[in-house]
C-alpha cells in the first residue's frame, strides 16, 4: 500500500494522471475538488458557500476540506491512495501528516508537476474551445484560472519546501505527453 500526493497548479494534468494510476495500479483517487463538487450538488447552505469560493478560484476553508479528507483517509486505511488537489497549503500538509500518523501511516511520495504558466493558460483555453458548454467546469475560464494560479503560487508552492525537507519530493516535467508523464510517475512510485 502506498500513499502519494500529486502537487501542481490547476490544469497541469494531476487529474488525468490520477485516473491512469487508478486504472493501472488500483489506486483510490481522493480529489478534494471532486469531493467538494459533490457537496455543492446537494444544494445545502454549505454547498452554496463552497460553490461561491470554487467559482471565484479561491480556496475553500481548511476546516471544510480537512473534515472531508480526514474521514476518507480513515476509510481507505488499507488501500493505496492518491491525494489529488490536497494538501493545498502548509496547514493542510501538516494536518494530513497528523491524520496519517494517527493510523500509523505516512506519505510515501510527493510528486511535483512542473509546468510553464503560459502553457497552462494555453491548455485551459483549448479545453474551453474544444469542450461542449455543458462539459465545462464553472471555474474553466481564463480570469478564474489566472486567480487559481496566483492562489497556487502564494498558498500551495510553500509546501514544496516542506516535503523537500522530509526527503519525499520528486519533480516531473508535466509538459511532456500524457504517456511519458505517466512513465515518470510509475518509475517514482515503483
Ligand atoms: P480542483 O478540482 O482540484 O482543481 O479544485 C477546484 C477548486 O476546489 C479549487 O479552486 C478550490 O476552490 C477548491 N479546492 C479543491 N481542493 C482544495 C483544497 N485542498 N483546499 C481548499 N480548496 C480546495
Amino acid at each position: 500500500m502506498s500513499r502519494i500526493v500529486l502537487l501542481g497548479p490547476p490544469g497541469c494534468g494531476k487529474g488525468t494522471q490520477s485516473k491512469l494510476l487508478v486504472e493501472k495500479k488500483n489506486y483510490i483517487q481522493l480529489s478534494t475538488g471532486d469531493l467538494l463538487r459533490e457537496e455543492t450538488s446537494k444544494n445545502s447552505d454549505l454547498g452554496k458557500k463552497i460553490s461561491m469560493l470554487m467559482e471565484s478560484g479561491e480556496l475553500v476553508s481548511d476546516e471544510i476540506v480537512i473534515n472531508i479528507i480526514v474521514n476518507k483517509v480513515e476509510e481507505y486505511v488499507n488501500k493505496s491512495v492518491i491525494f489529488d488537489g490536497f494538501p493545498r497549503n502548509l496547514n493542510q500538509a501538516k494536518v494530513l501528516d497528523k491524520a496519517l500518523e494517527n493510523i500509523s501511516l505516512e506519505l510515501d511520495s510527493v510528486i511535483l508537476f512542473k509546468i510553464d504558466f503560459d502553457i497552462l493558460k494555453e491548455r485551459i483555453q483549448n479545453r474551453i474551445k474544444e469542450a461542449a458548454s455543458n462539459d465545462l467546469r464553472k471555474d474553466d475560464n481564463i480570469e478564474i484560472l489566472l486567480n487559481r494560479i496566483e492562489v497556487y503560487k502564494s498558498s500551495t508552492l510553500p509546501i514544496v519546501e516542506y516535503y523537500e525537507k522530509k526527503g519525499i519530493l520528486s519533480k516531473i516535467n508535466a509538459m511532456e505527453d500524457i504517456d511519458k508523464v505517466n512513465e515518470e510517475i510509475l518509475k517514482i512510485i515503483s
